[in-house]
């Protein structure tokens, strides 16, 4: 009798707990997501973890004291030697190709891309995409979307982010096999400027939230831009940047880096290597993931101050990657500027900015 109530108890436990873990995984799946607001100390960002195969925290490169690289200028030109060009003339005699910390500097000629077709195809990754198109800007999404069916990563999977204040204006593009398109609703803003700065905030809570599940790869772009040629496997790497098209000729005491010490973008005389565009970045998802957030903290820690960096969120993409080297650098070709007539040695214009009336679009 007293062994029979002992397994009775000991079965009405087990059942009560089973029935309470499965009852908190469920009411974890389903609580709301709070929003975030917008000033420090911002805890949910701060608790957010990726739970991300072999998550690495990334370590801050100690800045040394090296001439900047100039992209342009006459320099030991390294060819890998599974590249073939036809004779020694089409060698690239002109462009850098390795950054001084050994990151490719992509580029037409720099790669062979039937061997980097042969490398990543069996992989099956996905590439994400994140664009924002809020206000006006939702005029642009059309001729992105298409350009990028005819250039982007043709034959991987590809899934588009497009964060909007009107998910309506997001044009229904015919897409390929295997590419994806989610319009995700954000909040419009009264200054575009905040509109700008609040992406790196978005891009990673939305890798938190949901793109570290579905993409190995992330790429940041500008909606008001185009595909003109081939865009693919050369350029993925684990955290990506693109030389800005102003300034790829420039001595580096031009860039327009924030010069005042109160910022957390602050950029020394001494310091920088390229300037890179706030348009094109990416990565290895777990890798944007760090980059957008630590971009976000110091664009929070700034805002607490009253500040705004001179290029806002440019001005501390480029701070960050001073400090975390990009292990991949695009070249202009990647970046250019259809303002801007194409200079004998960008080969070939990738991805470009449209000559947009930015009075028109910020009103
Ligand atoms: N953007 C937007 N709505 C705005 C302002 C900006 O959607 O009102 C997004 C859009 O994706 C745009 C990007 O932010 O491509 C960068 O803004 P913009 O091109 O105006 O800045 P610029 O690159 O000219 O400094």
């Amino acid at each position: 009798m007293h062994r029979r109530r002992l397994a009775l108890g000991l079965g009405f436990c087990l059942l009560a707990g089973t029935s309470l873990s499965v009852l908190w995984v469920y009411l974890e799946n389903w609580l709301p997501v709070s929003y975030v607001p917008y000033y420090l100390p911002c805890p949910e960002i701060f608790n957010m973890k990726l739970h991300y195969k072999r998550e690495k925290p990334l370590q801050p490169v100690v800045w040394s004291q090296y001439p900047q690289p100039k992209l342009l200028e006459h320099r030991w030109i390294v060819v890998p030697s599974s590249l073939e060009f036809g004779g020694a003339d089409e060698r690239p005699t002109q462009l850098l190709t390795l950054t001084p910390w050994l990151a490719p500097i992509v580029s037409e000629g720099t790669f062979n891309p039937e061997l980097l077709q042969h490398i990543y195809q069996p992989l099956n990754l996905t590439i994400g995409v994140t664009v924002f198109a809020v206000g006006k800007y939702t005029h642009f999404i059309q001729s992105f979307l298409e350009s990028a069916e005819e250039f982007f990563m043709r034959g991987y999977r590809v899934h588009y982010y497009i964060f909007t204040d009107n998910p309506a204006a997001v044009p229904g593009v015919p897409l390929g096999p295997h590419r994806l398109l989610s319009s995700i609703p954000i909040q419009g803003h009264s200054h575009w400027e905040e509109t700008s700065m609040r992406r790196m905030e978005t891009i990673s809570q939305h890798i938190a939230k949901r793109a570290h599940r579905e993409v190995d790869y992330l790429f940041c772009l500008d909606v008001d831009m185009v595909f003109r040629n081939p865009w693919g496997p050369e350029t993925l790497g684990d955290l990506v940047a693109a030389i800005h098209p102003s300034y790829y000729a420039v001595p580096r005491q031009q860039f327009p880096y924030e010069r005042r010490r109160v910022s957390t973008a602050f950029v020394a005389d001494s310091e920088g290597d390229f300037y890179y565009g706030g348009a094109v970045f990416g990565g290895q998802v777990a890798r944007v993931y760090e980059f957008t957030r630590g971009c976000h903290m110091a664009i929070l820690a700034d805002k607490a101050n009253g500040i705004m960096a001179a290029w806002r969120e440019e001005s501390h993409l480029n701070r960050h990657f001073i400090s975390n080297k990009p292990s991949k650098v695009l070249s202009p070709e990647y970046l250019w500027d259809d303002r801007k007539p194409q200079p004998p040695s960008l080969k070939l214009i990738r991805f470009s900015t449209l000559d947009k009336d930015i009075s028109c679009l910020r009103s």
